[in-house]
């Protein structure tokens, strides 16, 4: 069967992610231009959840089978592989995760097909798909001609009306698969972090750097962030020392945020950190060294020390 794409619908404790609703979200006015069916793929966890999710997907395929519970790579990869076979769908949308970007790649290269993480758009060229992903921390765009079948991307954006969750009516399709247990890797134990804080949504932010330094000082940026009704953020740097939790780290392997406003405090912006929030509207920064790389990339530079600086703005807030 040709004429179709996959979404994939990662499960987290609470059913369905809102990425995979963001990637049904950008999946679906592709489909729809293209005539394409639009269907999701779910390993794993109960069809009770899924239904719960309907997203507007014509059908979701869900995989049910011994060694699925929680994912590894190769199982899942393996139990997407047996469904597919020779007719894989012509492109598979996953979700902007790690377990995203994970089967991504295993699936592009069981296929020897064309594969792009964090891709914004996408649009049919010949026989394959051109992509476009932002690169150069939001400086360009760069297009990527995609091949092969299936061409696997996963997208940092979402469709313009924006990822629903919650509908209903979707057609669950059990889908038994046997044989996916057979991994080197096996799960012994899990610590779920629970996130606590939506900074994705957040309109301000002040973040947290290693340059805090004291519990005094950072008292003074959390008083700064409730006077700005902004939500704290934290660099990897400030989250090992213990400041804040995981969930509210920025960067590569945290957030990417797009505040209107984000104040760096003590963050001296590498590039680990600065992929996470570059794209803000207003970048507003506090670094005691004249040269730190974050005065580089913000709008506002104020070179000083934060147990000055900070106090300071508090009483200029408070008028
Ligand atoms: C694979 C990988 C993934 C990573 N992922 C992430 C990620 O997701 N997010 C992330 O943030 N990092 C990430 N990192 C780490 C990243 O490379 C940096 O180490 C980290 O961002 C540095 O954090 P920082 O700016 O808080 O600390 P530092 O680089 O130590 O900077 C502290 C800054 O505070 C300033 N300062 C010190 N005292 C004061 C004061 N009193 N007043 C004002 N300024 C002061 C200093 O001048 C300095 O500029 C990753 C690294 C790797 C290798």
């Amino acid at each position: 069967m040709a004429g179709r794409i996959w979404v994939y619908l990662e499960r987290g404790p609470g059913g369905i992610l809102e990425e995979s609703a963001a990637a049904v979200s950008f999946a679906a006015p592709a489909a729809q231009r293209w005539g394409l069916s639009l269907e999701g793929v779910c390993i794993g966890g109960s069809a009770f959840q899924i239904a719960d999710a309907a997203l507007g997907l014509e059908r979701v395929l869900h995989l049910q089978g011994e060694g699925l519970e929680d994912f590894r790579a190769k199982a899942y990869g393996n139990a997407m592989e047996a469904l597919m076979g020779d007719d894989p769908p012509e492109l598979i949308v996953f979700p902007s995760t790690t377990q995203g970007e994970d089967l991504a790649s295993w699936i592009g290269a069981a296929y020897h097909a064309g594969v792009l993480l964090g891709a914004r758009s996408i649009k049919r060229e010949g026989e394959g798909y051109v992509a476009s992903r932002v690169e150069f921390e939001g400086k360009v765009e760069v297009d990527y001609l995609l091949k092969g079948r299936p061409v696997c991307i996963t997208t940092e954006g979402q469709g313009p009306e924006g990822p629903s969750l919650g509908s209903t009516d979707v057609e669950v399709v059990a889908i038994p698969t046997a044989g996916a247990a057979e991994d080197a890797t096996r799960i012994i134990h899990s610590d779920l972090v629970k996130r606590t804080v939506n900074l994705k949504d957040a309109k301000v932010i002040v973040a947290v750097g290693a340059g805090v330094g004291d519990e005094g000082t950072f008292q003074k940026v959390r008083e700064l962030a409730d006077l700005l009704k902004g939500e704290l953020g934290a660099t990897r740097a400030a989250v090992d020392a213990g400041w804040l939790s995981h969930d509210r780290q920025i960067g590569q392997t945290g957030a990417k945020v797009r505040p209107d406003l984000y104040v760096a405090c003590g963050i001296s912006g590498a590039a680990q950190h600065r992929v996470g929030m570059i794209e803000s509207g207003t970048i507003v920064s506090i670094n005691i060294d004249p040269n730190a790389p974050i005065f580089r990339y913000s709008h506002y530079c104020i070179e000083g020390d934060l147990r000055e600086v900070v106090p300071k703005l508090i009483d200029l807030l408070k008028g």
